[in-house]
């Protein structure tokens, strides 16, 4: 008949046997924290190991020579002991967000496990086994039973006093530990039999384990390497610490068209490549760094250790869904010959599966040195997105360094960030209006609304080209387009436009508010507050938005066509034109971009002009109307009405004006005959001094 302690011990051994090797299997996030995680579960090892020669040398008397079997019963209390003080600095750790402590307080948290060490040493110990059980006695026995008490206690102060800092399931795993752990001890101290404090500390490593320690965590399935969550704790971890952190990302350019040729699955393998990619070439430590590995060369310990650990401090991490990022500590002197190895890497073709796949890609590197001072990692990891969506591969280089131009330029991008904040609460945009000439009837009767920000204090003049792209990224398009449409009509019906002879006003609408399904209800909201008919309403939505938006697009446009808006496709030619998704797309006008205009009025303009008849003639022959934009000049216009454009914007008529001047250049327009293109009476324009 087996001991109670053995089956108890069996039953532990198994089950920790096996969570072990999966921990051992596992990749593991190199976290202050999850490096005491792990000290604690090879210390449990080693504890289970001398719980099974310590159980054998007390049954056994006869076979085990006391020096022995009293060695086995010190190393089981000293490795539970130490589990067990593992455990506090984990908590202390895990509360204090992976910072670590300094000087007088490791000491003081460190002094009952000295005095309890030296007792365990000297101190006397009695055992015995009955037939069912083992008891022991004696001071070794009493000071491991009190030093157990006294830190099982202390992290049960911890856990109470980091409460926010640590999550709810960790903190009841743990206390949940120190319940069972105590009981156990108290059960000891009365009954000196029943070694169940071991048992019981294994089943809570397992509990932490399982709940929240287990390496899987942080392990991004899709690609193989460390995820967000990970490369967050890791990156506070770090500036906790204060250390100078590099980070490389490979950020894959064209990640949809990725998507779109070889399906999500395979896109995720890409990554997965350009991960090993990466690993492959930072592991290799080069030249430099071998010599500084050779003995006679003199670094400190530390360094030493650090440079050899090399491989262990840095690890890819999965941190956008189109970037890998690595993160290393080594100073960029020494990780140069690898940046550029990555760089030439990253231009090679994916091959994999039969599949060759082209890739574009490029590298941010980012040296957390700049952000000493700042509280948080939040702004490394803007930083990080901000490089990634703002920087692309060239064909002169595909590698980007933070320098002092990237951060002016992301320290613009947040100014106005913050502008387009405030004047979207404090009614910050202003309407102008471009009047569009009608050659057939030679009148102004339409017109483009384009929107200003009034802030021109703060960064100067800031063009809508670089403030309606920010207010899609940051999530404020919805507004700032409700805001524009209010403007536009209420300025119609306060000034009666359409009375005026206006058949409709142009109004930009950007491709993420194309496809919101709230569009339709907005704009309908807003006409009828202000009593304007929808036919007198043109939308104009961008080619580039046209071809890459799907059904939502087509829906919001079904829906509003159906009330009597009208639609443009806006800057025409500057899209890759999918000529046959035009066709399936209603539209009435198309807006020929500038850029297939001027080229036409330059030198050698041969294959400009070719190309633009042949565009008018094909619109014509899908009977839409066709505006041009960028009309500078009179020879402009005359060469784009001869050819069958009839509609022109552009300064050679007027530049974009407000309300007033648009108002008056109307009434001025209205009492001017004008017969041909050419007679177009400037004085007009000039009355409201905004013409070139
Ligand atoms: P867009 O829709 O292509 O607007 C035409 C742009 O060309 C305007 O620039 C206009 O001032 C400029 N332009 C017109 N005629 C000429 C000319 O003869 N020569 C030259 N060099 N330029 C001319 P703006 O106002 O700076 O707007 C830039 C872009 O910002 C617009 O391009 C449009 O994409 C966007 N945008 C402007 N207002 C809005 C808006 O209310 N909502 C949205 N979503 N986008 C807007
Ligand atoms: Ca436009
Ligand atoms: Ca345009």
């Amino acid at each position: 008949m087996l001991l109670l302690d053995t089956r108890l011990l069996i039953v532990t051994i198994l089950f920790f046997g096996v969570i072990f090797t999966d921990y051992l299997r596992n990749k593991k996030l190199p976290l202050l924290s999850n490096k005491i995680f792990s000290l604690m579960l090879y210390l449990t090892a080693v504890n289970l190991i001398f719980n099974v020669l310590k159980i054998y040398s007390i049954v056994h008397v006869d076979q085990v020579t006391p020096p022995v079997s009293r060695f086995c019963n010190q190393v089981f209390y000293i490795t539970l002991i130490l589990v067990v003080v593992a455990l506090y600095w984990y908590v202390e750790i895990l509360g204090n967000q992976q910072k670590r402590a300094k000087g007088k307080k490791i000491l003081k948290r460190m002094l009952p496990f000295g005095l309890s060490l030296i007792l365990i040493l000297t101190g006397s110990l009695d055992f015995y086994a009955d037939d069912n059980q083992i008891y022991a006695s004696g001071s070794m026995a009493t000071a491991f039973e009190l030093t157990v008490l006294f830190y099982a206690l202390l992290i049960i102060r911890s856990t109470y006093k980091l409460k926010d800092t640590i999550a709810k399931e960790n903190r009841l795993a743990i206390l949940g530990g120190m319940v069972l752990l105590i009981a156990s001890s108290v059960v000891q101290f009365f009954n000196l039999g029943l070694l169940l404090s071991s048992v019981a500390v294994t089943l809570m490593i397992l509990f932490i384990y399982l709940s929240f320690e287990n390496p899987k965590e942080y392990v991004d399935e899709a690609t193989g390497s460390f995820n967000k969550r990970a490369f967050h704790l890791m990156l506070d971890e770090k500036k906790e610490a204060d250390k100078p952190l590099i980070l490389i990302s490979v950020v894959i350019d064209d990640l949809n068209r990725i998507q779109a040729m070889v399906g999500h699955d395979n896109t995720n393998h890409v990554l997965e490549v350009i991960g090993a990619k990466m690993n492959g070439i930072f592991l290799t430590i080069n030249p430099f760094l071998e010599k500084c590995m050779e003995p006679h060369v003199k670094i400190s310990r530390r360094q030493r250790r650090k440079i050899a650990d090399h491989g262990f401090l840095s690890s890819v991490y999965h941190t956008r869904s189109n970037v890998m990022t690595y993160l290393t500590e080594m100073p960029l002197c020494y990780i140069e010959d690898q940046l550029q190895a990555l760089s030439e890497a990253i231009r090679e073709p994916i091959t994999y599966d039969g599949f060759t796949l082209a890739v574009k890609a490029h590298i941010d590197v980012i040296f957390t040195e700049v952000y000493r001072n700042q509280e948080s990692c939040d702004e490394i990891y803007d930083m990080m997105n901000y490089m990634a969506t703002h920087n692309e591969t060239s064909q002169e280089t595909n590698l980007h360094f933070l320098d002092e131009q990237v951060m002016a330029r992301k320290q613009r991008y947040s100014t106005i960030e913050t502008i387009l904040r405030e004047a979207i609460c404090d009614d910050g945009f202003t309407i102008v209006y471009q009047p569009i000439f009608h050659a057939d009837t030679n009148r102004f009767l339409s017109a483009e609304a384009l929107v200003r920000l009034t802030d021109t204090q703060t960064v100067g003049f800031i063009s809508p080209e670089e403030f309606i792209p920010i207010a899609e990224k940051k999530g404020m398009i919805m507004e700032l387009g409700e805001i524009v449409f209010e403007k536009v009509c209420a300025f119609a019906r306060a000034q009666n436009l359409p009375e005026r002879g206006i058949k409709y006003i142009e109004v930009n609408l950007s491709g993420i508010q194309c496809v919101h399904p709230d569009l339709p209800n907005q704009l309908t909201a807003i006409m009828n507050k202000y009593d304007i008919a929808p036919g007198f309403i043109n939308l104009e939505i961008t080619e580039t938005a046209l071809v890459e938006s799907g059904e939502m697009l087509q829906e919001n446009m079904k829906r509003l066509r159906s009330m009597g808006c009208s639609f443009s496709m806006d800057d025409f030619g500057t899209g890759y034109s999918n000529l046959s998704r035009m066709a399936e797309v209603v539209y009435d006008l198309v807006k020929l971009d500038k850029s297939l205009i001027w080229p036409c009025f330059c030198e050698d303009n041969h294959k400009a002009n070719a190309i633009l008849e042949s565009v008018i003639r094909m619109l014509s022959q899908l009977n839409v109307n066709i505006v041009a934009e960028g009309v500078e000049t009179a020879e402009m216009a005359d060469y784009l009405n001869n050819h069958g454009v009839t509609y022109l914007q552009g300064y050679y008529y007027s530049k974009p004006i407000g309300e007033t001047d648009y108002l008056t250049f109307l009434n001025e327009a209205d009492g001017l005959a004008r017969k041909t293109i050419s007679g177009f009476d400037h004085s007009i324009s000039s009355a409201t001094g905004l013409a070139p």
